[in-house]
């Protein structure tokens, strides 16, 4: 038994006097390409990583739901028949947001006691949010015995954030934490809503590593960002971004406010860098995602203005490293995490110039994390 889950069912029986009856659990996620595209109706492809959030629990014969954080060392409780939001214990609204959401949908949900614990690290852009979601669907899956399938798990998962929760994000991180499959990488049309697991090629892996910086305004950024998208789509008279190809767009953008073109030109050609990468990884050509990698974060630096100097200070030394094949911001940017496609046996050198050269630069010394691609949201034990 892992010592997190002994730690979970030590807990959950001090804390209720009893031994829970599930584990279970949805991970966090990394995107390896994409950024900027989902709310464009474009293409982005997450991998989900071996962090994630896991929920001991046992029914309850009420309608009560109570659970125990050990992340937060605090209690939430509430009722399945009355669903408001809370401010003493703000992590309890990600599980009565999902509660409200499955319920939205004509859901019979079954009150539970569980004790909650994760390593998503929490707010660097990893997803600890959309794993707090997933494993708490998971929960009530597993007690209810509910018919949804992982697409619809995701899909109200999204709506606890945007609807309960009060946050905007888009449908990636829910997607990825539901539909992840082990040793793929995952593409989603931000459109349709449909996807396809890419296998990932022995011999490389992915390097992620948090700056630590965490930075005010990327909430007005982001919006900003927005606006000029719409713009850029109106003007050229298409519903979306995604309407249009970079051959399409050069041939237009004469006719766009300059700093519209720009923020547009990232937009359109990442989408086709997202599209051109999965062929690579489909053609076994590393090299190939690699340089893709690259000029995702030349363009979110210099086009789309999402970067920040420590992170392009540990893209450029990541790149420094022979065997790193390619390095990017990853996330909305102006902080939070790089990663790098690197083969197997440089990963030592890398973590270690990302460690020491980071720091001697900027004084920041990364957080890094090493994960192949994991499985999606489920149960792990359970009668
Ligand atoms: P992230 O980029 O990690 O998704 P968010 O701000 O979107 O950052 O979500 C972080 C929030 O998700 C936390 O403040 C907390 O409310 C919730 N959360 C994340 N991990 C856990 C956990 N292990 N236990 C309880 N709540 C969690
Ligand atoms: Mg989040």
């Amino acid at each position: 038994m892992s010592s997190r889950h002994a730690t979970l069912r030590r807990t959950f029986s001090a804390q209720f006097g009893a031994m829970p009856m599930w584990l279970v659990r949805a991970p966090g996620r990394v995107n390896l390409i994409g950024e900027h595209t989902d709310y464009n109706d474009g293409f982005v492809l997450p991998m989900a990583i071996d962090r994630d959030v896991r929920l001991a629990l046992a029914p309850r014969t009420d309608r009560q739901v109570h659970v125990f954080s050990l992340n937060f060392q605090q209690h939430d409780h509430f009722s399945l028949d009355d669903l408001q939001l809370t401010t003493t214990s703000p992590w309890g609204n990600y599980l009565r947001g999902v509660a409200w959401a499955l319920q939205g949908a004509g859901f019979e949900l079954t009150g539970f006691d569980a004790v909650m614990e994760g390593n998503v690290p929490i707010g660097s852009g990893l997803s600890s949010s959309a794993a707090t979601e997933l494993a708490t669907v998971t929960a009530f899956r597993a007690l209810g015995n509910l018919t949804l399938d992982a697409v619809q798990a995701a899909l109200l998962s999204q709506k606890a954030e945007n609807d309960f929760v009060g946050v905007k994000c888009g449908i990636m991180d829910q997607y990825i934490s539901s539909l992840g499959q082990a040793g793929h990488a995952l593409l989603i049309d931000c459109r349709s809503l449909g996807f396809e697991a890419v296998p990932l090629p022995a011999g490389v892996q992915f390097v992620i590593a948090d700056s630590t910086v965490r930075r005010g305004l990327v909430d007005s950024a982001y919006n900003e960002r927005r606006a000029q998208c719409e713009e850029g789509a109106r003007r050229l008279g298409v519903p979306a971004l995604r309407d249009v190809s970079l051959a399409e767009f050069e041939r237009r953008a004469p006719a766009l406010p300059d700093l519209v073109a720009q923020r547009c030109r990232h937009v359109v050609a990442e989408n086709e860098r997202v599209l051109h990468s999965v062929a690579a990884l489909r053609a076994g050509d590393v090299t190939a995602f690699g340089r893709d990698m690259d000029e995702s974060h030349t363009s979110l630096r210099d086009l789309y203005a999402v970067s920040h100097p420590v992170l392009d200070t540990m893209v450029e030394v990541a790149r420094a490293v022979p065997g790193c094949l390619g390095a990017r911001l990853t996330g909305a940017g102006f902080g939070g995490c790089t990663v790098s496609l690197v083969v197997n046996a440089c990963v030592p050198a890398v973590v270690d110039a990302l460690q020491r050269e980071v720091a001697r630069r900027t004084g920041l010394t990364p957080q890094i994390y090493l994960s192949g691609a994991e499985a999606g949201a489920g149960i792990i034990l359970g009668e």
